[in-house]
């Protein structure tokens, strides 16, 4: 039994993150919710997972493109619960063009957000940890992060770095009693890719199931979605005890697609 423990996890009024804050909180952890948003809805959210798994939980705001929001934000949550013990950097966002029209922008957005924001974030939190004498740093990165797909540059850059930085970490604090690890989900459908399956019925001219059988679970061989549930399940395990010696992995959520 892994005790009482505070976590962030980035981005996580939503998706993948908020089935990663509901597995935490159901594990018995205090969390802190994250967006940019910062509306009613989002401090209410916090405040129903908190009531459904009587842990504390409470929302922080902070733009994960921007490096002191990423900061503040683990020095806020330090302020409030007494330190940082996890870590999750789940928030990002996609966008899908050619390298060549790819807009400088959305490169930028998508390399601060999917990448930068961890580097902010975990150099923030490891002062902490290493003085609890304990901590879980969980990466969300992608299962591209270990292979390509075309017009997805900036994504597979990012997520290919995160995986990196993730073990770069799981070296640097190996002996600190702090682990890093990336898990590396397939297709989800959250937010995120029901935006993907809009894009591609209109440029394809294809319906809907025809568009995720094809195009999104075309690389999944268990030819279905993989759930937030189990990506929040897995996170929770390697906040645990029994996870001390997982360290520096790249963990597979992806229906076999990287088995090819
Ligand atoms: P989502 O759109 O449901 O969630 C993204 C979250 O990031 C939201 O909570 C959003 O508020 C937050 N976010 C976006 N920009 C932010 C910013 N500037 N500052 C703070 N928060 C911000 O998408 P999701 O699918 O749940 O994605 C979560 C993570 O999982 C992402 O890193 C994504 O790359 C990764 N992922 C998703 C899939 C998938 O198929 N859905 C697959 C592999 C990896």
């Amino acid at each position: 039994m892994t005790a009482r423990k505070t976590a962030i996890i980035t981005g996580s009024n939503s998706g993948i993150g908020l089935g990663t804050a509901h597995a935490l909180a159901a594990s018995g952890h205090d969390i802190v919710i994250n967006s940019f948003t910062d509306r009613d809805e989002d401090h209410a959210l916090a405040e129903l997972i908190g009531k459904e798994h009587s842990v504390k939980a409470i929302y922080l705001k902070a733009d994960m493109s921007k490096p002191d929001e990423c900061r503040a934000l683990v020095a806020n949550t330090a302020s409030t619960f007494g330190g940082v013990d996890i870590l999750v950097n789940n928030a990002g966002i996609q966008h899908v063009a050619a390298v060549e029209e790819f807009p400088t922008e959305k490169w930028d957005a998508i390399i601060a957000i999917n990448l930068t924001s961890a580097f902010h974030t975990v150099a923030a939190a490891i002062p902490l940890m290493k003085a609890a004498g304990w901590g879980r740093i969980v990466n969300i990165a992608s299962a591209h992060g270990l292979r390509a797909s075309p017009f997805k540059s900036a994504y597979v850059a990012a997520k290919h770095g995160i995986v990196g930085f993730t073990k770069t970490v799981a070296l640097e604090l190996a002996e600190e009693k702090i682990t890093s690890n990336a898990i590396c989900p397939g297709y989800v459908l959250t937010p995120l890719v029901e935006t993907q399956i809009t894009d591609q019925m209109k440029a394809r001219d294809m319906d809907r199931e025809t568009v995720i059988r094809e195009i999104m679970l075309d690389k999944q061989p268990t030819k279905q979605f993989v759930t937030t549930e189990q990506i929040g399940a897995l996170a929770a395990f390697l906040c645990t005890d029994n996870a001390a010696q997982i360290n520096g992995t790249a963990l597979s959520v992806d229906g076999g697609w990287t088995a090819e």
